[in-house]
Order: structure tokens, then C-alpha cells, then sequence
């Protein structure tokens, strides 16, 4: 196996941030991924998994140790009527695309999320309604330590509002995933997917470059009557006690604050963007002042964007 050295990681994240990797090596199924972790393991290297790059940025002095990239190889397989067996470096929308070529149902929700199958089952993504937790019927993994492979049914990944036993305990490596999607019309679900690409494009900036989608989490507000200040301003209803974090910093009067490199966009406040140049200083800075301004609100916002340091 050959890798690259000094791969500039800016580049491999939608944020546009970071310096070099010391080492890093593209894989596209599961033979290659075992065998990157042997090398870094034989070399006492310190790895990192990287999917489409879409939820993390990296430190401006880069990543002293291997990265690991998924990559997408049209590894999507229809098992039956109702399951696609996926290769976790598969891009989304590809998966997206192929139900649709199917006829399956389930998926148009989550068309326009960038990223790799197994980035979004370990960050728990969704949109509209839905998770990838709703969708999951089994995920193989790979254990770092032991590198042997592992399946957990759905029920034993800890799903949870943008959580999973994957995000919270990264000794497994998500493989590949097994998904349960139900049978439709074909023309209806491209019409679907059609609708969610279009209801993402008005609320949020439109393409990917300089941002990770929402910097922070939607969290629980304990305090009542800034759930009632939320639903009477935007007339949407509060779920779980929860407030979207892009209102509330929107309250705390940072739209189109601006430090350094980074900007809290004005469309979508939960949108912090690299509008050139920025450093991962920069962005560190403006969340923790975020993060600052909102707690005097009264609330705790946390990240769910994962900074990955040198
Ligand atoms: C414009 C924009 C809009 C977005 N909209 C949404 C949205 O609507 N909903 C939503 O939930 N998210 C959204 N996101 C965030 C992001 O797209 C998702 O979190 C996505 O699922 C991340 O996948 P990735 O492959 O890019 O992960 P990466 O950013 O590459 O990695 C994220 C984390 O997952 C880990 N990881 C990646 N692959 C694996 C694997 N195979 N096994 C174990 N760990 C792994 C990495 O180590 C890292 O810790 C948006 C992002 C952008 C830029």
C-alpha cells in the first residue's frame, strides 16, 4: 500500500480549513481500509477516518499521523426486494439516486446532505423528519483494535438525536451498512427528492464550499419562555423542548458577524462559512464566541461539527 505524504486536508473538507496530513491513502472497499489500518498500526502511526469531509475541520497545522478517506466505488447492491447492502465510503446522494433507481422509498429526506453513507450513520444525520437511524437495519464494522468485523443490528447502535455507538465510542469503523427501505412508485420518489432539494436550497446557502451545515446542535431549552418567544416569532412548533440553534444565536444578534475568515451567515444563523481564507483558529474563535453570546440566553449550544486537532 503506498500513501501520500503531506496531502494538504483543506482541500478533503467542505469548511475549506486546514493543513497537511503527514501521511494519507484513498480506500475504496473494505480489503484496502483493513489494510491501512495494519500499515498504521505497523507503523504506530495515529490514523483518522475521513468520509466526504462534510462535519469536521482540521487544525491549521494539519494532522500528524495518517489519514484514512473513504471513497465511493459504486459499491451498492440491491440484496432483495427491500435492502441495499452499501459500502460506508458510498456518497449519500449516490445512495440517494440508487433507491430512487429502485423504486424504494424512504430516503428522499436526506437528499442534499453532502458526505459518505458512513459519515451520516455515525453522525445520526437527518433533515426533515427523517435519520438515517430510520432507515438502518445493520452496520458492519471494523474494530481498530482488533481489526476484525463486527455487525450491530439497529437496535444495538445507540441511535439518538445525531448520536450512535459509532460517534461516541470510534474504536468501530463503520464498513458497510445494510438498509431497509420500502417499496413505491419511482416517478413519485424522484419527485420527492426533487421537493427536499429544493425546500434545502431556501432555507440554507446554497452549495457546500466554506461550511460544515449546521455548526451546533438544535438543543433542549430549559428556559419556557424563550420556547414561547420562538414560537410566537416563527410560528414553527418547538419538538422535545428543543430550539433550533440557528434562532437563537440569530436572537443573540450575530447574523453577519464577521471575525477573521468566518461569517454567521444571514440566511441561516447555524451556518458559520469560510468566506476566504479563513484559519481553524478563526472558526474556533467565532464559536466560542457563539457559544458565549447564546449562554447568556440562558442556553448551552454544543458543537456538532467535530474539530480534529494536529
Ligand atoms: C451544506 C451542508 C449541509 C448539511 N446538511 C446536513 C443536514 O441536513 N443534516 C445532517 O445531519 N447533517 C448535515 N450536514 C453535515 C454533514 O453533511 C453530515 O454530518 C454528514 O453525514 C457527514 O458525513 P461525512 O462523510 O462528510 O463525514 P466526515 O465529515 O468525513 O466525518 C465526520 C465524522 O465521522 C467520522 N467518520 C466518517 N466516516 C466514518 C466511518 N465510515 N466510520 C466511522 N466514523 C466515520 C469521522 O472520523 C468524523 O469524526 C451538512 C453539511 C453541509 C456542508
Amino acid at each position: 500500500m503506498e500513501t501520500q505524504k503531506n496531502v494538504n486536508l483543506a482541500a478533503l473538507t467542505t469548511f475549506k480549513i486546514g493543513g497537511p496530513a503527514r501521511e494519507f491513502v484513498a480506500v475504496k472497499n473494505r480489503e484496502e481500509l483493513l489494510e491501512a489500518l495494519h500499515y498504521a498500526k505497523r507503523e504506530n502511526l495515529p490514523y483518522y477516518i475521513l468520509g466526504g469531509g462534510s462535519n469536521v475541520f482540521f487544525d491549521d497545522r494539519g494532522f500528524n499521523g495518517l489519514v484514512i478517506k473513504l471513497e465511493g466505488a459504486r459499491g451498492m447492491q440491491l440484496i432483495d426486494e427491500n435492502n441495499i447492502y452499501v459500502w460506508a465510503g458510498e456518497n449519500l446522494g449516490s445512495v440517494v439516486n440508487f433507491a430512487t433507481e429502485h423504486s424504494l422509498v424512504g430516503m428522499e429526506n436526506l437528499a442534499g446532505i453532502p458526505g459518505t453513507i458512513g459519515g451520516a450513520v455515525r453522525g445520526n444525520a437527518g433533515a426533515f423528519g427523517t435519520s438515517m437511524s430510520d432507515l438502518v437495519e445493520m452496520v458492519e464494522v471494523v474494530g481498530a483494535d482488533s481489526l476484525e468485523i463486527k455487525t450491530f443490528r439497529v437496535a444495538e447502535c445507540q441511535f439518538a438525536y445525531r448520536r450512535s455507538l459509532f460517534k461516541e465510542n470510534t474504536q468501530w469503523i463503520i464498513v458497510a451498512i445494510k438498509l431497509k427501505l420500502q417499496k413505491g412508485v419511482r416517478e413519485v420518489i424522484a419527485e420527492k427528492v426533487k421537493t427536499t432539494i429544493r425546500q434545502r436550497n431556501e432555507k440554507q446557502p446554497t452549495g457546500w464550499v466554506g461550511c460544515a451545515g449546521s455548526f451546533f446542535e438544535n438543543p433542549i431549552v430549559a428556559k419556557r419562555e424563550l420556547i414561547v418567544r420562538f414560537e410566537k416569532e416563527t410560528g414553527a412548533k418547538s419538538q422535545d423542548g428543543k430550539v433550533p440553534a440557528g434562532w437563537l444565536i440569530g436572537e443573540a444578534g450575530l447574523k453577519g458577524k464577521r471575525i477573521g475568515g468566518i461569517e454567521v451567515n444571514e440566511k441561516h444563523a447555524n451556518f458559520v462559512i469560510n468566506v476566504g481564507g479563513a484559519t481553524a483558529q478563526d472558526l474556533i474563535i467565532m464559536t466560542s464566541f457563539i457559544k458565549q453570546q447564546v449562554r447568556k440566553l440562558g442556553v448551552q449550544l454544543k458543537e456538532e461539527v467535530e474539530f480534529r486537532g494536529y
